[in-house]
């Protein structure tokens, strides 16, 4: 029986992580769950973020189901202590090299987005992120230069073994899609770029259905608001993902819609879910937080750690059934509460 580790966290991480659980349980599937506390809650059970208790369960799970990290309290608190520091260590110690972040825009909701409707309309987009290289794992520190001036500096690499695995999963998410492929880099500036376009290029005999694409990281961040329904499947570094896909979010209206999954693998994945969003303090326990994107997260658990396709479709179904109905939290404009909008789903799936 697969088993799925809980970790909600802080803030309205329970909330909404509490509404994905009972959507996966109503499924009817044979799964266990099992609850640790991480971020803010690890260092208050434990003293650390991410209590080994807490990376023991993640490490023998199937999948992990995540909240959202982030307590007011602990910002003073040295790095390795706060919150934060449980994301980046489940990430390195589950190698969870990449992450997906789908970003559509459901019928409907086209007014939620600060684009124009007709824009959005249809929007579709896989953003593949990798996010255990680059810059921000390179090299950095502070030096002197010779002329006596401060200097800070953040060594940009990749080795090819690291763009190869994550283009195979651009390549893979591309060919169960629209089959387009679009990768981006800076390869007219960057040799560290290059070699990522040539190492891609090298792939595309494998994938002769898939068309591929190269494409400068300037111009796709203007070609994502001119023209966003454009993209299929985009693939990308860490760095440029980064802000692509916080960008490629604004398209698709409300923080509290997107979902995104981390993998250490195409196949056979331990994976990570979670709304793309913070614990939001602003409104945690007032019952007002979005739990759509925590939902989506379990339909892509379902769909990448458990390889059921059929499962993951009836939860989005039944999240755009709740929207078609009416059913909207605040973010959306509406007045609905976190669980009757889960209520909503649930009527849905039924
Ligand atoms: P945030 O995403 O928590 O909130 C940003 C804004 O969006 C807030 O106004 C919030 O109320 C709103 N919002 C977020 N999710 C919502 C939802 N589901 N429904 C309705 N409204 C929603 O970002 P922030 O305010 O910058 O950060 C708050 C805390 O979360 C910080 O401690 C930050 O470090 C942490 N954080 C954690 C993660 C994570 O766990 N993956 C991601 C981002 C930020």
């Amino acid at each position: 029986m697969p088993l799925i580790a809980v970790l909600a966290g802080d803030g309205i991480g329970p909330e909404v992580t509490a509404e994905a659980r009972r959507v996966l349980e109503a499924l009817g599937l044979d799964l266990s769950f099992e609850e640790a506390p991480v971020g803010g809650a690890g260092y208050l059970a434990t003293g650390r973020p991410l209590p080994p208790e807490t990376l023991a369960l993640a490490k023998r799970s199937d999948a992990v189901l995540f909240g959202a990290v982030g307590d007011p309290r602990f910002e003073a608190l040295e790095r390795r202590l706060r919150p934060e520091a449980a994301l980046l260590g489940l990430r390195r110690e589950l190698g969870l090299f990449a992450n997906i972040r789908p970003a559509s825009i459901f019928p409907g909701l086209e007014d939620a987005s600060p684009l124009r409707p007709e824009i959005v309309r249809n929007l579709d987009i896989v953003i593949v992120r990798e996010l255990t290289g680059d810059v921000y794992f390179g090299e950095k520190g502070r030096r002197e230069t010779h002329e006596g001036l401060r200097q800070g500096y953040d060594w940009m690499s990749y080795d090819e073994r690291e763009v190869e695995r994550i283009a195979i999963v651009g390549f893979e998410m591309a060919k169960r899609r629209k089959r387009k492929l679009c990768s981006v880099d800076k390869a007219n500036v960057l040799e560290t770029s290059q070699l990522w376009r040539d190492v891609v290029n090298g792939l595309a005999g494998d994938y002769p259905e898939v068309e591929l694409t190269h494409m400068y990281v300037d111009n796709a961040a203007m070609q994502l608001v001119r023209n966003p329904t454009q993209f299929d499947v985009i693939v990308t570094g860490n760095l440029f993902g980064d802000i692509l896909s916080d960008q490629a979010s604004m398209c698709a209206g409300s923080i509290g819609m997107l979902p995104s999954a981390s993998l250490n693998a195409w196949t056979g994945t331990v994976g990570m879910y979670e709304p793309i969003h913070g614990s939001a303090p602003d409104i945690a326990g007032q019952g007002k937080a979005n739990p759509c994107a925590a939902v989506l997260s379990a339909a892509m658990l379902l769909r990448h750690s458990l390889s059921d396709e059929a499962s993951a479709q009836r939860v989005e179904k039944a999240v755009a059934g709740a929207l078609a109905a009416g059913f909207r939290t605040a973010d959306l404009g509406g007045s609905h509460t976190t669980s009757e909008m889960g209520d909503a789903i649930l009527k849905a799936l039924a």
